[in-house]
């Protein structure tokens, strides 16, 4: 079990206002959340089960905890008349912001223009806009969990996928598939795009768009060596938002949900360092604290993420009890293009299939 800290008088507001608020409001939160913000969701997940999550809610609130792209999908995904509200809106993905909605439109248009039919793959982690541009495009949207899945779907709608934002999923995900080195390339989207070779595009199956993770950005190969040298017996598991040299030298990669598993299923005593988001490794350490050995590879935390605090979960709550919350609301031009592509996702993985 995780042991929690002390209730504190913020904790307690919000163990009240939940109470009194009841059915009415649903917390959901990403595993990257603080523990003192998971432990009062009613469901916590990774992207693609919140995902799934969101729709079966009933209840006419939903406090999303994680940052701004999981809440603007969620009130996409949500049923007319629920109102999802982020607890701080200026929680922000900083490799969603690397792909700019007006840019992709300039890209896509380029790449397109001979003809060719190049389907966009949008990681989970892009605005809504972005999703816009993608539905519209005839392509979807898919996580670290089913990037693999979306990538053989997309790779069968047309002649070439220009997968985006994350460079590093991309890649990784490629290199589980086969896809050769010759038929990949990295755009340059420097000069608004006008830097772009779109013969040298032309002649890959797969594009990427040069997007990564900061945070995931900071687990090295070197440090999995370290981690090796000093105790041979130790598993190393990382997120396939870490460069592909890191993941070659793990033992594992997977989404946050594989990892959550991983550590589930190890046997009693094994040691396993994890390259992720800091806060979800402590939790593991501590839940799994006399039965093994969880260390990170080294502490990196998505400071976006850490914004959503118990005070700002408390203020939100606040608000939906006196009325006065502000809901996250949807552009109406992206929201039929947004949905589509993000039903494409959960169509082509839907748990029965
Ligand atoms: S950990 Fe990386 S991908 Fe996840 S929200 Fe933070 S910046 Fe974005």
């Amino acid at each position: 079990m995780i042991s929690f800290p002390q209730t504190s008088s913020c904790e307690s507001s919000i163990e009240r206002l939940r109470a009194s608020l009841g059915s009415r409001v649903t917390l959901v939160g990403h595993h990257y959340q603080q523990e003192a913000i998971v432990r009062h969701c009613d469901f916590r997940g990774d992207s693609l089960e919140l995902a799934r999550r969101v729709p079966h809610i009933d209840s006419p609130h939903i406090v999303f905890c994680g940052v701004y792209f999981m809440g603007e999908s969620a009130a996409l995904l949500a049923r007319e008349g629920q109102q999802v509200h982020l607890p701080e809106l200026s929680a922000d993905c900083v490799m969603a912001r690397m792909a700019p909605a007006t840019l992709l439109d300039r890209v896509l248009a380029r790449l397109t223009a001979s003809g060719r039919k190049l389907i966009p793959l949008a990681y989970v982690n892009t605005s809504l806009d972005v999703k816009g541009v993608v539905g519209r495009y005839g392509g979807a949207v898919c996580t670290s969990a089913n990037a693999e899945q979306m990538l053989r779907w997309a790779l069968d709608q047309g002649d070439g996928v220009l997968f985006l934002p994350d460079r590093n999923l991309a890649r990784n995900t490629a290199a589980v598939m086969g896809i050769p080195e010759k038929d990949i390339y990295q755009l340059d989207i420097r000069q608004r795009g006008e830097n772009i070779d779109v013969s040298a595009a032309d002649h890959a199956s797969l594009v990427l768009w040069p997007g990564l993770c900061s945070i995931h950005a900071r687990f090295s190969a070197a440090q999995i060596e370290a981690v090796r040298k000093a105790d041979p017996s130790c598993r190393v598991i990382v997120h396939p938002e870490c460069a592909p040299e890191v993941v070659k030298a793990s033992d594992a990669a997977g989404s946050t949900s594989y990892i959550i598993k991983y550590v589930e299923s190890a046997p009693e005593g094994s040691h396993i360092c994890i390259g992720t988001e800091i806060n979800l490794v402590q939790r593991l350490q501590q839940q799994y604290a006399g039965r093994l050995r969880v260390e990170p590879l080294r502490a990196s935390a998505c400071s976006h993420m850490a914004r959503v605090t118990p005070e700002k979960l408390l203020a939100t709550l606040t608000g939906i009890e006196n009325g006065t919350a502000r809901p996250v609301t949807v552009n109406p031009a992206v929201r039929e293009p947004a949905k589509t592509a993000i039903e494409r996702m959960l169509e082509a993985c839907a748990p029965s299939r």
